[in-house]
């Protein structure tokens, strides 16, 4: 390479919190957003141009020169390189692991991208075509010429194939001949038929869009809190038609399995073709194109889970964010950030509005009303004037449970399948039984690699770790003290559902976990005796309590939520009301009553009788009251280093070397440091884990905090004996 090689600075898809530098040859049109084949160690790695560099810490004599070139447009465009940028510096995460986030995972390996748009093939119009010729002598082409003719658009290679598996063959000599033609076309969802017209908005709906489309222009956060079934989707789909009106994009976040086909339907037969979505559904190809779509800007919505946030979109003109409060736009594993922030900081970099809409609005997002650029917008009552149920309680402290359900839960169940309608069951915990125990010894069984106890599954005769995956086969005789005397303890969703099975003979009882479910149209597919409106039993668990529309349902029972009464969490209580709000929420959404019961052997709890007479607003400003006089969040922020090591001694060592420096940086005893102690769970998949969390009113300090601390974490290289990863602004402490 020449002497004039200019220095660049490349991500890697590794662990570390700095770029790597390598030479260019100056003939190459580098751009930032670039993937490069990079010389790594003994062999290559990928790599993704960040930036030009003037001075390199790199001895100029140790400089590697770069290989090639994959790209000639850029994958990530300056926005969103500042946009990795920020969030690794916030979240203080490595920034190869982010760039490669932002990328889809067709882009992560080391071939050059293949165009989205797919092959066509018809008829050549100006040819006169001798197709008796051809059915004597080749009826394989006969057959596909006909086709070909018989189809004005042409077709295309998966409708090619279902007339002939050996088509490609056939259609090679047919084009030879000049008989066919190709072009390419891109693969859009088209939609065809006329455009639905929405239902006339009721005056509150109005009222609210009316307040948030003056303010599409610029930056704001703007959150909608309506009672679920109030017409929230209605109001984005009259925002996201005025975007589109002025050819700019929408996208739409959803949570993981919240994102429905019955969703993506409603909003394609509203707002016509160019309505793209990507989940965990699809192939990596299928993800890859609707990013391509995207960033090409041919895609008007993009509908995802988490990681659709990262699009590349040239017109983008809002964010949606669906639920808002759910859990799962925070990632908890690999790069740890939360979905819905980066929202927030996509749309302000960006100047454009990002909505966020949920009946239970986070605790977070309610304390930040008070902040500039947030603006609430309610819609306390449902267009057909039905109410969300009052939730009762239903004491079983001195009540004996049949398979989980009291008495009065049972007669409820019974007397609404009579009436025609529809139950749900909520129980959060899958598996036939939770505790497999000796009662002959008090042995329980628990899996090897974990400090968790096994869950029984009964329809594959196993025992399962629910943390790490671990089976094995039920023992028949105690391992301990080889008695028979095994039993299972409390109820799982599987238990729950052969109990109703085997009680309700005449009804269908159908199950909803992620034993039972894989993906969101598999939901769907199992619920079409529930969209049909037949009286049934709903059994399952969180995954119950999103994005479906059940008209149908008159009854919901909640099981057990007593668990979260008395957690160690500060978030649970948060994370219980939205939940049965949620959940109850779906009883009696047409025009039809709903009831609702919540089983608790703790009636006068205050947070249960809370659920009973009182608005979420209302629990909110309960639970913010008590966050504040702990100063949890978000009356403080939080960082938390989580450590995971080969043993506990060598997790908590590795925590205790960043207390010294932490302390100094709190001169005035501004930070709380809690820690370092063994985790909740211990261990996990064999790993020892332990934390060490601090405190702090005043995020600044956190920010100045983890500036000193970071050259201490970056000098003590992770290994596999033990390593720390940080997470800003944790779910639990
Ligand atoms: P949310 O998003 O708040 O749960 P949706 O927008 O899905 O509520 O509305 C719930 C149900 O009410 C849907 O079936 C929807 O078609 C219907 N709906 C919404 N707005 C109106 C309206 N103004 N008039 C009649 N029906 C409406
Ligand atoms: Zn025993
Ligand atoms: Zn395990």
């Amino acid at each position: 390479m020449s002497e004039s090689a200019e220095i660049y600075s490349f991500a890697l898809q590794l662990p570390v919190y700095h770029c790597f530098d390598y030479k260019l040859s100056p003939e190459i049109d580098a751009r930032p957003g670039q993937r490069y084949l990079l010389p790594f160690a003994q062999g290559y790695k990928l790599g993704l141009l960040i930036s030009k560099v003037t001075h390199s810490e790199v001895t100029p004599g140790s400089l590697k020169a770069v290989e090639q070139c994959l790209d000639e447009e850029p994958l990530l465009s300056a926005h969103l390189l500042k946009l990795a940028q920020w969030i690794a510096d916030y979240y203080c995460q490595p920034i190869g692991e982010v760039i490669f986030l932002m990328i889809p995972r067709y882009c992560r390996q080391q071939h050059v991208l293949n165009a989205t748009e797919v092959l066509w093939w018809r008829a050549n119009p100006e040819i006169d075509i001798n197709l008796e010729q051809l059915k004597h002598r080749a009826p394989r082409q006969f057959q596909i010429m006909t086709a070909l003719m018989d189809a004005t658009q042409g077709l295309n290679a998966s409708q090619l194939k279902q007339i002939h598996s050996h088509w490609h063959q056939q259609v090679k000599a047919l084009q030879k001949k000049g008989w066919v033609q190709s072009h390419w076309m891109e693969n859009l969802p088209v939609n065809d038929q006329a455009l639905e017209k929405g239902p006339e908005l009721t005056s509150q709906q109005v009222q609210v869009s009316n307040a948030i489309l003056p303010q599409m222009k610029k930056f704001g956060v703007q959150v909608i809190q309506g009672v679920t079934g109030s017409g929230k989707t209605e109001i984005y789909m009259q925002l996201m038609q005025y975007i589109l009106e002025g050819d700019q994009q929408v996208i739409y976040l959803v949570p993981e399995i919240g994102l429905t086909p019955q969703l993506i339907d409603r909003i394609r037969r509203r707002l016509g073709s160019g309505i793209v979505s990507t989940h965990s559904g699809q192939t990596d190809f299928q993800r890859y194109q609707s990013w391509d779509q995207c960033k090409r800007g041919v895609a008007r919505v993009l509908i995802g889970t988490r990681s659709a946030l990262f699009s590349e979109a040239p017109n983008l003109g809002l964010i949606i964010v669906y639920e808002e409060h759910d859990m799962s736009f925070r990632q908890q594993d690999g790069v740890r950030y939360h979905a819905r922030d980066v929202a927030i900081k996509r749309a302000q970099m960006l100047d454009i509005p990002v909505i966020l809409g949920s009946a239970t609005p986070s605790i977070d997002t309610l304390y930040n009303l008070g902040r500039p650029h947030y603006h609430l917008h309610e819609l306390p009552q449902r267009p057909n004037q039905t109410q969300p149920p009052t939730i009762e309680r239903v004491d079983c402290k001195h009540t004996p449970l049949n398979t989980g359900c009291s008495p009065r839960l049972l007669q409820a169940i019974e007397r609404h399948l009579n009436n025609h309608g529809q139950v749900l069951l909520f129980l959060n915990r899958r598996g036939y039984a939770p505790v497999i125990m000796c009662y002959e010894c008090g042995w329980q069984a628990e899996c090897h690699q974990c400090d968790a106890r096994l869950t029984l599954h009964q329809s594959v005769n196993k025992l399962i770790c629910h943390h790490c995956g671990y089976q094995q086969v039920v023992p028949t005789a105690c391992p301990e003290c080889g008695k028979n005397e095994i039993q299972h303890l409390g109820v799982g969703t599987q238990q729950l559902e052969a109990f109703l099975k085997q009680r309700f003979t005449r009804f269908q009882t159908i199950r909803i976990d992620r034993d039972s479910v894989k993906s969101a149209t598999e939901i769907e597919h199992r619920l079409a005796p529930v969209a049909a409106g037949e009286p049934c039993i709903l059994v399952g668990t969180q995954m119950l309590a999103k994005g479906h529309d059940y008209p149908n349902i008159t009854l919901v029972g909640i099981l057990d939520a007593d668990q979260a009464l008395f957690s160690s969490f500060y978030r649970a209580p948060e994370r219980l009301v939205q939940t049965v709000l949620q959940v109850s929420g779906r009883a009696g959404r047409a025009n039809k009553p709903g009831e609702a019961l919540l089983q608790t052997a703790f009636p006068s709890h205050p947070l249960i009788q809370g659920l009973c007479h009182a608005s979420y607003r209302e629990l909110a400003e309960g639970i913010l009251k008590e966050r504040q006089l702990l100063n949890f969040p978000p009356y403080s922020r939080v960082v938390t280093f989580l450590a995971d090591a080969i043993d506990l001694d060598s997790a908590m060592q590795r925590l205790r070397k960043l207390v010294d420096p932490i302390q100094r940086c709190s001169v005035n005893a501004e930070l709380s440091i809690v820690g370092p102690i063994p985790a909740l769970m211990t261990r996990r998949v064999g790993r020892y884990r332990a934390q060490l969390s601090i405190l702090a009113v005043n995020f600044q300090t956190i920010r100045h905090m983890l500036r000193e601390i970071m050259p201490v974490i970056v000098a003590d290289k992770n290994t596999v004996k033990s390593r720390v990863v940080i997470e800003v602004d944790p779910q639990e402490l």
